[in-house]
């Protein structure tokens, strides 16, 4: 993984490089909580609360990943950066923020 990079002016290919990024660290993620998770079930140690815990970090993890493919997948289409509410572009920064975000600060 790098580290954060000077702002590039290319800025096509680092939206694209930013979201591939995003797609692969959350896919390590929820990669990484199956297992953990997988563990936990097998333990007759562990607390039920655990297990819940870790089940609900997964899904929200399953989540990221899902919006971050999405993400993807509307870039591929010309969409991304366009408010799924009101058409509008969603601007630069608030996708700075929020690069998975489908609104506009007006329609979130
Ligand atoms: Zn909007």
């Amino acid at each position: 993984m790098t580290t954060s990079q000077p702002v590039p002016t290319a800025a096509d290919a680092d939206l694209h490089a930013r979201l591939e990024a995003e797609r692969d660290q959350a896919r390590a993620r929820v990669a990484e909580l199956e297992v953990e998770y997988e563990q936990l079930l097998g333990n007759r140690d562990v607390i039920q609360e655990d297990r819940d815990t870790t089940r609900r970090i997964l899904e929200e993890a399953r989540g990221a990943l899902a919006a971050a493919e999405r993400s993807l997948a509307q870039e591929a289409a010309g969409d991304y950066g366009r408010c799924s509410e009101c058409g509008q572009p969603i601007g630069d920064e608030r996708l700075e923020a929020l690069p998975d975000t489908t609104t506009c600060r007006d329609c979130a």
